[in-house]
């Protein structure tokens, strides 16, 4: 039997970045996987970023995560999202070289001494009263662990579905985690189902290129970290196209054997990032969806058209695509699915991404009711820090909704739940003037630095940057061409500075409200004034403080006023 600080299970987004988080403040780790081969694999679009989205990739970057560098590492196409806008809603957004991505991940963990990768399937955890202490691989071995962190993303019950095929499969080729899955359920745990859809990949060579609007990479050389590789990879352009009339006329026909329609799914999917024949439905007056042609990697030949995600049957697929302007000759390599999944009700977690109910079990990523490789990693880098630090005794880390996007994300997850993938925006954090993604180092090195989480070098790199942005406050504009992003970020800051001011008052009112301790769930009834109704929507999530209390969906004024008065009249 083997004994380690912190397993984490399942080597996506949000499993990486646990394992290299906790691995960082000095747990000892093992990275379990199905497939060691497939650890940092891209399960849909070769892209990371985009609005909120680059968000979160650079706050992750900001505790010395892996994403950020993965990303520069493996960038073949980069794009400003709503450049023209102010810094607060852009959204830095790469086009990754897909294999190129994954070895980045790899090389980046092989460099953690105290991080051990195991290829295999957790069938099961090891529980010992009301505490996980492991987990239980497919050929029986034990693996015991001061916490476990799930990060088992769509394989969880994976179920893929095209036309009226149906496949096992957490993803194309690759077989669901069925058993675990069912341990979940028989631990009452509260899981339940969503889903999602991937595209069918194009062949390039069979595009007619030059009918298509082509889409350069910008210019301007930006990274998404701020320690960048050391050189940018050949920039290769995007195109777009559309659907057209017939293109819909034909998903129209098709939706007889569309597992969607015909009722075979039964989860939710990701409202922002809708199937073509859910467009085709809901925006059925519209002539044509733009598709974004986007080069999955500089060594081959495939495109992936991104707003064509489709669960329609083959001969379907066939027949859409071949009626698009440019892909009249283009020949699909892969077909298009959608995979339905279990997924656990993110209000049974806390603000560390625990389970309470389970002590020493974390969840990151799309097992979270989450979409998209940034929100699943911003989790992990959480769960991971935070397990490393129930299984070392090291204070535990969290970051509210004014400091980071990654502190809206799980507020919003562990106090609203989800019903559909949820999917990071800029809308949805309030205090956007303050959150830029230019200035997430600026926001979070010192907690990452209070979490001991940096590398030594990194460390160095954070406390030179500083002095050159106190340089820069005091005028001074003889900075580094490398460090150039620091001039621009000054800049901005002084030009949000009279809005930002006015957000204080409100930023200090929550951070007050989140000092005010509540009542356990089991004694609300005993707060007077409290409706049922109340009572029940506060049990479903279980908020700690009057400040998370009043983030909570249908909770009215009155019946905070009935806990304040509560908790005050306890303290
Ligand atoms: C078909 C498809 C389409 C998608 N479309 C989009 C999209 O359009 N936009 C978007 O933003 N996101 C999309 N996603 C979601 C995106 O891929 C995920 O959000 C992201 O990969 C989640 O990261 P994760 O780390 O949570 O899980 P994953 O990347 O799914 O990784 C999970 C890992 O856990 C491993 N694993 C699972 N169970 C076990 C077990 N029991 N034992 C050992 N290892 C295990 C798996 O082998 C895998 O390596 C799509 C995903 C799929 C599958």
């Amino acid at each position: 039997m083997k004994q380690f600080d912190v397993v984490v299970v399942g080597g996506g987004h949000a499993g990486t970045e646990a394992a290299a988080a906790a691995a960082r403040r000095g747990a000892c780790v093992a990275l379990i996987s199905q497939a060691k081969s497939q650890i940092g694999t891209m399960s849909c679009n070769p892209s990371i970023g985009g609005l909120g989205k680059g968000h979160l990739v650079r706050e992750v970057d900001a505790f010395d995560g892996l994403m950020a560098r993965a990303a520069d590492d493996s960038a073949i196409h980069h794009r400003m999202l709503n450049r023209s806008k102010g810094l607060a809603v852009q959204g830095p957004r790469i086009q990754a070289d897909r294999t190129r991505y994954r070895n980045s991940i790899a090389r980046q963990l092989s460099t953690y001494q105290n991080l051990t990768i195991v290829e295999g399937e957790v069938v099961d955890l090891v529980v010992s009263g009301d505490r996980v202490i492991g987990a239980i691989l497919a050929e029986g071995d034990t693996v015991r662990s001061g916490a476990v962190v799930l990060a088992t993303g769509t394989f969880l019950g994976g179920k893929i579905f095209r036309g009226e095929e149906r496949l096992d499969g957490g993803r194309v080729g690759e077989s669901a985690a069925h058993r675990l899955a069912a341990r979940l359920r028989d631990l009452a745990l509260p899981m339940h189902r969503l889903k999602t859809g991937t595209p069918p990949r194009l062949d390039g060579r069979t595009i007619d290129w030059g009918r298509l609007a082509p889409q350069p990479s910008d210019d301007d050389i930006w990274w998404m970290s701020t320690m960048p590789a050391a050189e940018r990879l050949p920039q290769l352009a995007c195109a777009i196209t559309r659907t057209t009339p017939r293109s819909h006329d034909i998903v129209r026909r098709g939706l007889a054997s569309s597992p969607l329609f015909g009722g075979a799914i039964e989860g939710q999917g990701p409202r922002y990032c809708p199937s073509i024949e859910d467009k085709i439905h809901r925006f059925g007056d519209r002539d044509g969806h733009q598709i974004f042609l986007e080069p999955e990697g500089l060594d081959d030949h495939l495109v992936y058209p991104n707003g064509i995600s489709t669960s329609l049957d083959a001969r379907v697929q066939q027949e859409m695509v071949t009626s698009v302007p440019g892909l009249e000759r283009a020949r699909i390599t892969t077909m298009g699915y959608a995979v339905e999944y279990d997924h656990l009700d993110p209000r049974s977690l806390d603000h560390r991404l625990a389970l309470p109910q389970l002590k020493g079990l974390f969840c990151a990523g799309q097992i979270n009711g989450t979409t998209g490789y940034e929100e699943a990693a911003a989790q992990g880098l959480i769960a991971g820090l935070n397990a490393a630090a129930h299984a070392c005794g090291l204070p535990h880390v969290t970051i509210d909704r004014a400091a980071g996007y990654i502190g809206v994300m799980i507020d919003d997850l562990v106090l609203q739940g989800v019903t559909e993938p949820y999917r990071m925006l800029t809308a949805r954090a309030e205090f956007r003037l303050s959150l830029r993604a230019d200035n997430a180092e600026t926001r979070l090195s010192t907690i990452a630095m209070e979490a001991n989480c940096l590398s030594g070098q990194r460390l160095f790199h954070v406390e030179r940057r500083r002095e050159l942005r106190d340089r820069a406050r005091s005028g001074d504009t003889n900075i580094p061409v490398k460090d150039i992003d620091i001039l621009r970020e000054v800049e901005e800051d002084a030009r949000y500075a009279p809005y930002v001011a006015r957000q204080e008052e409100e930023v200090a009112r929550i951070r007050r409200d989140e000092k005010i301790v509540l009542p356990p769930a089991t004694s609300l009834s005993d707060v007077p004034g409290l409706s049922t109704e109340m009572i029940d929507r506060l049990r479903s999530s279980a908020p700690s403080t009057l400040g998370e209390a009043s983030r909570i969906r249908g909770i009215t004024p009155a019946a905070l006023a009935a806990l304040w008065l509560h908790a005050r009249k306890a303290s």
